[in-house]
């Protein structure tokens, strides 16, 4: 009996920690978006129970889409009374996301003057690994931060390549916010962006957009261990007839516009 008892007990431990591991939810692939395919038929509603953490786009491209604190924001190409970004209708859709239910297993502080590339390659020396995914928050006051929106595009769609000419930039200058940062080993191309996608939102909520470059002299890291992940494909005519592939000179010029 006594041996029954510490199998049982052995048992829901091992439940409770694998029940525990974060879980990297993303609806459709990078090459499918780069690709042209800016629709589906996946509301924010049938998404929101997989994280309060995440970044995208909205359905036609329009705005940058930032899942911060569990709200659906939208870093729009354009502003009105010196505010830029929005909060989102839980029945919009979208063509592509990523989330987690942020959880923080490991966090530093910098103490020096940043940039994005900086950032990077500290965060990738501080991991114990780099064949496993990670969600990365990083808050800061930025002396400047330089973020991009795509604007709303119609049909025919041209290829993401192409519609991220019609971005607007911003530069913003002494903001308080916060990084939405995921890292993607090389092995997940052509499903994500390998290395990171940034994004970043004032946290007043009121300036973001997908992240470019930024400078700040101290920053908080907080990083948050995925090792696994659920991906859940579109189911339209569109996604099955296409031929799936976007090539690193592609990628670096969407994401870093380099
Ligand atoms: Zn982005």
């Amino acid at each position: 009996m006594k041996k029954f008892t510490y199998v049982f007990v052995g048992l829901i431990y091992v439940f409770l920690s694998f029940s525990q591991e974060t879980s990297l939810y993303q609806f459709s692939t990078f090459s499918a978006l780069s690709n042209g395919l800016y629709e589906s038929s996946i509301s924010l509603e049938k998404i929101k129970d997989f994280g309060d953490f995440g970044i995208g786009t909205y359905n036609s491209l329009d705005g940058e889409l930032i899942l911060y604190n569990g709200k659906f924001l939208r870093a729009k190409a354009d502003s009105i009374n010196h505010k830029q970004v929005e909060e989102v209708r839980i029945y919009e859709k979208t063509p592509f996301i990523e989330l987690v239910q942020f959880k923080s297993d490991t966090a530093f502080t910098i103490n020096k003057q940043l940039d994005l590339n900086l950032l990077d390659s500290i965060i990738s020396a501080f991991v114990p690994t780099k064949n496993i995914m990670y969600a990365v928050r990083v808050e800061a006051k930025f002396n400047k931060l330089k973020c991009r929106s795509v604007s709303k595009q119609v049909k025919p769609y041209k290829k993401l390549v192409e519609a991220v000419k019609d971005q607007k930039i911003w530069k913003f200058e002494s903001l308080n916010a916060v990084l939405i940062g995921f890292y993607m080993p090389d092995y997940m191309k052509d499903i994500n962006v390998p290395g990171y996608h940034w994004h970043a939102i004032s946290t007043d909520e009121r300036f973001g957009g997908h992240l470019l470059d930024f400078e700040c002299s101290e920053a908080k890291v907080e990083i948050c261990f995925v090792h696994n992940f659920k991906l859940q494909l579109p189911s339209n005519t569109d996604f099955n007839n296409s031929t799936l592939k976007c090539s690193k000179q592609e990628t670096d010029y969407i994401e870093k516009n380099k």
